[in-house]
């Protein structure tokens, strides 16, 4: 298993009692980060933290919405209660309904929105200030790879995840200078309880078999990726959006 430079550090990841998020608090927590499981569901951030915890690693678990601002200066406060923070994981994210452009609702486009991307850019607004008090740290945005290619039916989700490569890089841009990297990560289709619960068992069979590699990727898998772009090993890595798409986008 690959490590990371992780250590004497706090991270916050959002969205992390279940599927990615929740691999992504394993990786960091078992390279030395304390990790705040930040999550909807409180009981599985709970869940996760048990489970960290008996692996030896510090994790806290923090219930809350990632679109609700306070949650963020939440999730702050008890990173820096574990270690300075350096890390954030603004992974929450919701698909929402399926509809074509005109007949989408608005109550569900402005839900998708409300979370996807609203919630990166409170995450952002609370975490900089914090990370580049400390000389510096590593923001990794969950986009999508349908942050760079649209998928019919789910045009609010693609729209979000289009726009996170806009504030990544303006991010980048804005805070290098005080240290502060943001990137934003684009998975492929990932074997999670989201999409087990969104998509019937042929509809997964024929999205895995669109990807180069047949298959759907694991949650570790998109977990690595962020883990890397979150350390040191990453130092001259931000402002850019990085696949991990079983080579989906490329045919
Ligand atoms: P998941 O299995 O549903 O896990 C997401 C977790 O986030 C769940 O525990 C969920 O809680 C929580 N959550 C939902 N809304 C939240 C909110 N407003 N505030 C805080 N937590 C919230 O999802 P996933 O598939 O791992 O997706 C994670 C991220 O990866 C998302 O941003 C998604 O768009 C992105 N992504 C996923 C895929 C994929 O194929 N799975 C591909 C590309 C990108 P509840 O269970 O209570 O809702």
């Amino acid at each position: 298993m690959a490590t990371y430079d992780v250590a004497n550090r706090s991270a916050i990841v959002t969205g992390a009692g279940s599927g990615i998020g929740e691999a992504v608090a394993e990786v960091l927590a078992a390279n030395g980060a304390a990790v705040v499981v930040a999550d909807l569901d409180g009981e599985a951030a709970r869940a996760v933290v048990e489970r960290l915890t008996v692996e030896g690693a510090t994790a806290v678990a923090l219930q809350g919405d990632a679109s609700d601002v306070d949650f963020h200066a939440e999730a702050v406060a008890e990173a820096e209660r574990l270690a300075p923070l350096r890390i954030a994981v603004n992974n929450a994210g919701i698909g929402g309904g399926a509809a074509n452009v005109a007949e989408y609702p608005l109550d569900q486009w402005r839900k998708v929105l409300g979370v996807n991307l609203d919630g990166v850019f409170h995450g952002l607004q609370a975490q900089i200030p914090v990370m580049a008090g400390h000389g510096g740290g590593s923001i990794v945005n969950m986009s999508s790879m349908l942050g760079s290619v649209g998928f019919a039916g789910n045009s609010a989700y693609v729209t979000t995840k289009h726009a996170l490569q806009g504030l990544t890089k303006n991010a980048a841009i804005e805070y290098g200078a005080q240290g502060v990297r943001v990137n934003a990560v684009g998975p492929g289709f990932v074997q999670t309880p989201a999409v087990a619960a969104a998509l019937d068992e042929a509809t997964q069979k024929d999205l895995a078999a669109k990807h180069v590699l047949g298959r759907m990727a694991r949650p570790d898998e998109v977990a690595q990726l962020v883990a890397f772009l979150a350390s040191d090993a990453a130092s001259f890595v931000t402002g850019s959006y990085h696949l991990v798409d079983g080579g989906y986008t490329a045919t």
